[in-house]
């Protein structure tokens, strides 16, 4: 009888996975139209000033719009383009929205507004020449200050000078730096003295717990401290009630970003926003 359990579990797992790899090999082949039939769309999710909850910031976050399917997270389907190398084009494209929403509210809304852009570890490692995104940025007449490339812990662990020159061509247009989900990668302090970086994001999985969990506000303190003395500014991530945002503040974190604030909205939707706090200012 266990025989036969143990080869029923096989065959259910076997089925599972097969069925996982037809849904890749699926959205792999959709993938490569949705660029062209504008599938997908970037929300803009406010970062606030945490002592007042005044904007500063925004993340730029990808949706897929699939037309069967509906809405499909990135942590769907991001990976599935990187396998394939179609994150390459998916990040040009992103990258040219959200120059162009920048250049508009700059221009009407919020003139010091930086948008924050994720850049995938396989882009990161494959794309040598930036000039592309560089001249997208003049051509709109958008500095380069305005963006924040958020990188993760796993493009610095192949610790070599390409990623060192990487950042220090974003740094020489005027870029900034952020090390996104602090903590949960394989991570190692003595990356933050070998990388030049602007802003450390905590992780959420920090900050869901701080009220009730002593350990993590002793990270999340820690953290700040640290993030301080290396002359970096702290964005803390998942925020989603005011208990969690006073504690933060009272730690020194400089940013938070979370429901609590808003979350993700469309470039419509983030204009609003926008225009609303222009008239409270
Ligand atoms: P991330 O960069 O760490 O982005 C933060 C994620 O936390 C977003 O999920 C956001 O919607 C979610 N979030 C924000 N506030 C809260 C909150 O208060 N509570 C909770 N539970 N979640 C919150 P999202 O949009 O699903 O993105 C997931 C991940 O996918 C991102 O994590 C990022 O790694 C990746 N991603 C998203 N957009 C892009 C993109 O344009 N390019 C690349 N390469 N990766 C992207
Ligand atoms: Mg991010
Ligand atoms: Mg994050
Ligand atoms: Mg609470």
């Amino acid at each position: 009888a266990a025989k036969l359990a143990g080869r029923n579990r096989m065959s259910y797992f076997t089925a599972s996975m097969q069925a996982a790899a037809q849904n890749r090999i699926r959205l792999a082949n959709d993938m490569r139209i949705a660029i062209n039939e504008h599938q997908f769309e970037m929300l803009y999710q406010p970062i606030v000033e945490i002592e007042t909850g005044r904007i500063q910031k925004a993340e730029a976050l990808i949706r897929w719009h699939h037309p069967v399917r509906g809405i499909i997270s990135p942590t769907e389907f991001i990976f599935i383009a990187e396998e394939t190398g179609q994150i390459l084009t998916i990040s040009d494209w992103a990258f040219g929205e959200v120059a162009r929403e920048l250049s508009r509210w700059r221009e009407h809304l919020f003139p010091d507004l930086q948008i924050s852009f994720n850049i995938s570890p396989i882009v990161f490692q494959n794309k040598n020449d930036y000039s592309d995104w560089f001249e997208v940025l003049e051509k709109l007449n958008v500095p380069g200050s305005s963006i924040v490339m958020e990188i993760t812990e796993g493009v610095l662990i192949v610790s070599n000078t390409q990623v060192l020159d990487r950042l220090a061509e974003f740094h020489q247009y005027g870029m900034e730096v952020a090390l996104d989900d602090f903590g949960t990668g394989y991570s190692s302090l003595s990356y933050l003295k070998k990388f030049p970086i602007d802003y450390l994001k905590i992780d959420q999985a920090f900050v869901r717990h701080i009220e009730n969990e002593p350990k993590d506000m002793a990270l999340c303190e820690a953290i700040i401290v640290m993030a301080h003395k290396l002359d970096m500014k702290v964005i803390a991530e998942g925020v989603q009630d005011d208990g969690q945002r006073l504690l933060l503040a009272g730690a020194g974190c400089n940013y938070g970003q979370g429901y609590l604030f808003s979350e993700p909205l469309t470039a419509a939707e983030f204009e609003k926003l926008l225009e609303s706090n222009r008239l409270e200012r």
